[in-house]
């Protein structure tokens, strides 16, 4: 165990302590702490084996599995720099991920091997390969059973000896990239000390849900987690997997988000804590076959990495009795950097929650000067969570961090406590003739619309206005309502200026990214058309 370093600590001390206790369960795999991490330093060991040294990039490349996080932490535990990869990309946005993080060794599932192999010669400095799970004979990829066994013989590996590597907290750890939602994913490199601090965000949240739950101080008791959104995120790795694997935690993967099935572990695994993105949030309380299931075990839902609805809040609290939790945090702070949770979040359910303590965040207009409590202006961010800049971008990194503070790109308020209220993305603020509109003000009114279940505000051009507002937006099975009647609606809550002058309806849910946010940009391009 000694020589588990930082980003691994947690992992090792249950494997030592109560080494027994599951940490997974993937459909009906049931994984110890202590074999999850023998399986952990055999493939440790194996990549430097493959001449993986201390910086070298290990890519990660497959849907949720167990084999994600055990060979996530066998590239930090030797000092190498993982780099997950979005399972959603196509092959030849693989490559460029491959390409752009050097990486050496590629760790991947068979479907993702499928798409990257036509690809191989765009990413020239890969070496190694190894593929999870699959059939294939193909010669060029070496199977990762072949190095760990299957997931039910990980128990049955040598004794867990991490190679000695000398690491500091300040070393790099990882580069997750982007979503993408404003321009071409960036690469975020961060350091161990960047993904451990989630450790502690999650205690703080998980101390202050309980605390004000009224529950006497929180002993810590092991809980079971259902992860459903994917791994390659900051949100479900260093977020929910290291908050969850410091407390203990039986974590449940599901490969692909899917409700019913959802329901069904959460009443058969008695599953305490799930959630992700809003999104996830919302289809649970609107599934038509929700009752159908016991899913009292739950405790808190919580969710970020995309603006929530007010109305979510309450609406979770009434249907699940389970405690409603927020964050707001981006891939340069590796998750999380606000926390909102419990009464507090009920009672200012437009909050994103105030910065957790070891971090802060300010509010400046244009030229840099902090504003007032109540001002809209440029969201900044800083604490021990913030990523050490862009891999291989120094203009870009320049740009967005200085002095410790990250330029967010969002546009928030705060209020007399610190409350933190994410106003909008300033990419997406809708210029109308000078005028500011905030495309989510507007958002949230007609997602109060008894008949909306999703909306999506963006502007079009105007030949004089520059801008203007236009809306998109899906109703409620068997809703029926007018573009004229929607128009009102937002006409009698907002001032004129806000009301789109055009609202499209769309048969289908919006469309959204792996992370759950609304791709905009291609909902722009087909206002344009129309
Ligand atoms: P790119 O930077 O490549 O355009 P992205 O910003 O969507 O993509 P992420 O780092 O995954 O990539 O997302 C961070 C952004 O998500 C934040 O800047 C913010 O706009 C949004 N966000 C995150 N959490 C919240 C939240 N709780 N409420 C509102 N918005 C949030
Ligand atoms: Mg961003």
């Amino acid at each position: 165990w000694k020589n588990a370093p930082p980003s691994l600590r947690a992992l090792a001390d249950h494997a030592r302590g109560h080494g027994e206790r599951l940490v997974t369960i993937y459909e009906d795999e049931r994984i110890s702490y202590d074999a999850w991490y023998r399986a952990v330093a055999r493939l440790a060991a194996e990549l430097q084996h493959c001449g993986i040294d201390k910086g070298d990039r290990v890519a990660l490349a497959m849907r949720n599995l167990p084999e994600w996080p055990v060979a996530f932490f066998a590239a930090t535990a030797i000092g190498a720099i993982c780099v997950p990869l979005n399972a959603w990309w196509t092959g030849q946005e693989l490559a460029f991920g491959l390409a752009d993080s050097g990486a050496k060794v590629l760790i991947c599932d068979a479907e993702r091997w499928e798409r990257i192999a036509p690809h191989q010669a765009e990413c020239p400095d890969i070496e190694t390969v190894f593929v999870a799970r699959s059939d294939s004979e193909d010669q060029t990829a070496r199977k990762l059973e072949s190095v760990i066994g299957s997931p039910r013989e990980w128990a049955g590996l040598p004794d867990a000896v991490i190679p000695e590597v000398s690491i500091s907290p300040d070393d790099p750890a990882t580069i997750f990239y982007t979503s993408g939602t404003t321009g071409k994913p960036k690469g975020a490199l961060g350091s161990h000390r960047n993904l451990t601090t989630n450790i502690f965000s999650s205690a703080y949240a998980a101390a202050r849900n309980l605390l004000r739950r009224g529950d006497p101080i929180p002993a810590p008791a092991p809980k079971v987690g259902l992860t459903v959104i994917p791994l390659f995120h900051v949100t479900a790795c260093s977020a929910g997997l290291m908050g969850q694997l410091y407390a203990g935690h039986t974590i449940i993967y599901m490969h692909r988000w899917e409700a019913v099935e959802a329901f069904q572990i959460i009443e058969r695994e008695k599953v305490n804590i799930t959630g992700g993105v809003p999104t996830i949030a919302w289809q649970m309380i609107e599934h038509p076959e929700r009752e159908k299931y016991d899913l009292s075990s739950l405790e808190a839902i919580a969710y970020g990495g995309a603006p929530a609805a007010p109305e979510l809040v309450r609406k979770i609290y009434e249907t699940f009795g389970s405690m409603p939790g927020n964050g707001w945090g981006m891939t340069e702070t590796m998750a999380t950097l606000t926390v909102h949770s419990a009464e507090d979040y009920l009672n200012r359910p437009q909050s994103a929650g105030p910065p957790v303590p070891v971090s802060d965040v300010k509010v400046t207009d244009d030229q840099g000067n902090t504003l007032p409590a109540g001002q809209v202006g440029n969201l900044y961010a800083r604490g021990p969570q913030v990523v050490i800049g862009y891999w291989g971008q120094p203009e870009a990194t320049a740009a967005t961090f200085a002095d410790g503070w990250v330029d967010t790109g969002d546009l928030a308020r705060l209020d007399e406590e610190g409350f933190c209220y994410i106003v909008d993305r300033a990419k997406d603020m809708v210029i109308r003739g000078g005028e500011n509109i905030y495309s989510s003000e507007v958002e949230n009114v007609l997602y109060d619309h008894p008949a909306v279940t999703d909306v999506a505000v963006l502007g079009i051009p105007h030949r004089t206005l520059g801008e203007e507002p236009a809306a998109m937006v899906h109703l409620a099975p068997g809703m029926k309502v007018s573009e004229e009647e929607l128009k009102q609606w937002v006409a009698d809550r907002l001032a004129k200026f806000k009301v789109p002058v055009r609202i499209i309806f769309s048969a289908e849910t919006l469309p959204r990214n792996a992370n759950g946010k609304i791709l905009k940009k291609d909902l722009k391009a087909g206002f344009e058309q129309d």
